[in-house]
């Protein structure tokens, strides 16, 4: 088997050379997703995850904008549109600098799987550009955003390819870019979500991903008679998905004691309270500052530079970027009695990392399976757009229990071991995986 693995990805190296962060997303699933094809004839046959890693679709273009200066500014702008066979395609738009074709198409390979856990009728996709926002004054991301889906329109809308947020793309960025497709199209219609309440979006969406990893972990608790009164957790990230994973486990009684950005982690021994995360979330959302200032504040240390890996936790939640928690970060974490480890990020752990949590036989969830309420509440956006028709608060946050209880159960399913262990990342692959491949089979070679 290792063999016909090997020969896979050698294949899927030569077609996207250079490729390091969507090669390592397509190395983590066929590892697990091949030993089962191999066992189901016609899912090899008709060659289906030959299929899955070649995009249906890459959109590439200029997005050229003007400054406060008054001088021209260029980015590139992208969208990939993976895959699109139980539903239209769907995912975030990224802007950052670090942002590049390798990088967004690894995006939606796991979009992909994670869509198809959610159980809604959801495609594959992602996109976003190397633009930056910080530092910049919200007109010069309004020119951005207009300039960007200038270009962008001809290939969305609410029945084609639905984008939302994702890293540098919150509320202000989806209010620009809604503003521009809705003055260029002349209709109001559910192109996007994670809009603002007043103009279609859901209650729950801001705080969806967030919490939804929280009640993933949750469920991994129980397993064991466990739960989250108590635990010390380790928190990196202080955006979107950072600020509602503290939220959710300072209610279930959890000690939240790090958050972080790019420029360093701040550890809090005494743990972030609600008010501390008020003040976080004004600082991160309406100042636009850095984390560094919290701990001048609350006086409690800041690790320029680092992450917050070395300091002694019960659970881990990598909420910021891919490949911010390696080896020697997991076995830390393993060393100092960390017995699960969430990601509310997409692909933060290094496969060494991942290696090492396994070997040590504590909680792994990848992030398809346990960062998915975001993207759930985002269909669930989509069907109120639909409807014309808004759900209470109560009616989004059960749903998206719900939801990840059912993906907690599909990973269960497929990812339980002889030994009783659970391999989170095999169940959420293969679960992923199944309702697309069959899907793909019934709509022919297309
Ligand atoms: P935000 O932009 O709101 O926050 C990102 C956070 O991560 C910031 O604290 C940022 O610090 C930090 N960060 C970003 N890039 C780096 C880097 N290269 N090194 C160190 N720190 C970094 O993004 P989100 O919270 O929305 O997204 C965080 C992660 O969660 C991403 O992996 C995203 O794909 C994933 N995700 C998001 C979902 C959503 O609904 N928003 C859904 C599912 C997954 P700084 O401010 O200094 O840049």
């Amino acid at each position: 088997m290792q063999e016909i693995i090997s020969q896979f990805i050698e294949k899927v190296k030569c077609r996207n050379a250079g490729e390091n962060e969507f090669l390592q997303a397509v190395t983590e699933v066929a590892e697990s997703i091949l030993p089962y094809i191999h066992e189901v004839p016609q899912y090899k046959n008709a060659r289906i995850l030959e299929r899955i890693v070649e995009p249906e679709r890459v959109i590439i273009f200029r997005v050229p904008w003007l400054n406060d200066k008054g001088e021209v500014e260029v980015n590139r702008g992208f969208r990939v549109q993976m895959n699109s066979s139980i539903g239209p395609y769907k995912g975030g738009l990224r802007f950052h600098p670090s942002v590049n074709l390798s990088v967004l198409k690894f995006l939606a390979f796991e979009q992909v799987f994670k869509n198809s856990l959610t159980g809604l009728p959801m495609g594959g996709g992602k996109g976003g550009s190397d633009f930056d926002p910080k530092g910049k004054s919200d007109n010069e991301v309004m020119k951005f955003c207009q300039s960007f889906m200038t270009e962008l329109y001809r290939h969305v809308g609410a029945d084609i390819d639905i984008p939302a947020g994702d890293i540098g793309v919150g509320k202000r960025e989806i209010g620009y870019l809604f503003g521009q497709y809705k003055r260029i199209r002349g209709e109001f219609s559910g192109v996007l979500t994670g809009k603002g309440y007043e103009w279609g979006g859901s209650l729950i969406r801001p705080e969806a991903t967030g919490y939804g990893l929280v009640y993933f972990v949750e469920e991994i608790l129980k397993l064991t008679g466990d739960s989250l009164v108590g635990k010390k957790i380790a928190i990196s990230g202080s955006g979107n998905v950072a600020q509602f994973a503290v939220e959710k486990c300072i209610e279930k009684g959890a000690v939240v004691v790090t958050m972080s950005d790019s420029e360093g982690f701040i550890h809090d021994a005494d743990g972030i309270d609600e008010h501390k995360l008020a003040y976080i979330k004004h600082l991160k959302d309406t100042e636009r500052g850095r984390i560094k200032e919290y701990a001048k504040k609350y006086n409690c240390d800041f690790y320029p530079g680092e992450r917050p890996w070395k300091i002694k936790c019960d659970i881990a939640l990598p909420n910021a970027t891919q490949n911010e928690l390696n080896g020697d970060d997991a076995m830390q974490l393993v060393k100092n009695g960390c017995i699960c480890v969430a990601e509310g990020a997409n692909m933060p752990c290094t496969p060494e990392a991942v290696s090492v949590f396994h070997k040590a036989k504590i909680f792994y969830a990848p992030g398809k399976a346990a960062n998915a309420g975001g993207v759930a509440v985002s269909g669930l956006e989509m069907s109120q757009n639909s409807q014309r028709y808004a759900w209470t608060r109560e009616e989004v946050d059960n749903k998206l229990r719900g939801i990840m209880r059912d993906i907690h159960k599909i990973c269960l399913k497929h990812g339980k071991e002889k030994d009783g262990y659970v391999n989170y990342e095999k169940g959420a692959n293969i679960g992923g995986f199944v309702k697309i491949a069959d899907s793909m089979l019934a709509q022919g070679v297309v």
